[in-house]
């Protein structure tokens, strides 16, 4: 049942495709994906190619996240443009898997007349965010003894 909550645009609806390339090009709120730094507004460019029940999903996503500096502490937005590189194969009933199917990250399974992507696009999002996200390479960072953000101004306190 929990699936009739997730948006349209996040299926992809196999009877509509023909064999070889199917392209789409749209965007959507990404309010679903519940992700705090993730701005409004993903754009999600699909290539599917369609080769009997095999998918191969390739394309790119282009989102802005909204990040801390872990030097000065200031939020800035950063755009990000990352791949999608994955493969859908039916379920197979039986349970047996093939070796590429059980060694290879990439491959998902659908079942049905739809391929969900929510879960591949919320993954390539969250692995996108920084560890340690920095405003810029040369950051200051703010000073340990005023708080001031030193990109700003010195604030003239003695430093070692
Ligand atoms: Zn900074
Ligand atoms: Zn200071």
């Amino acid at each position: 049942m929990e699936e009739i909550k997730i948006p349209k645009e996040y299926f992809i609806n196999i009877e509509g495709l023909r064999e070889g390339v199917n392209e789409f090009k749209y965007t959507t709120d990404g309010l679903y994906l519940e992700i705090s730094e993730l701005q409004k507004g993903i754009e999600i460019q699909l290539k599917v190619t369609k080769i009997g029940k095999r998918l191969i999903v390739r394309g790119k996503i282009i989102f802005n996240l909204e990040l801390e500096c872990a030097r000065c502490l200031k939020k800035y937005v950063l755009n990000f443009t990352e791949s999608i590189n994955s493969v859908f194969l039916p379920n197979n009933p039986s349970g047996i898997k093939t070796e590429e199917e059980t060694e290879d990250p990439d491959v998902n399974f659908y079942t049905g007349k739809t391929i969900n992507i929510v879960q591949l696009i919320r993954d390539i999002i969250l692995l996108s965010i920084p560890i340690k996200p920095l405003c810029d390479d040369s950051c200051k960072g703010i000073c340990l003894l005023c708080g001031k953000n030193l990109n700003e101004a010195d604030c003239g306190c003695r430093r070692e």
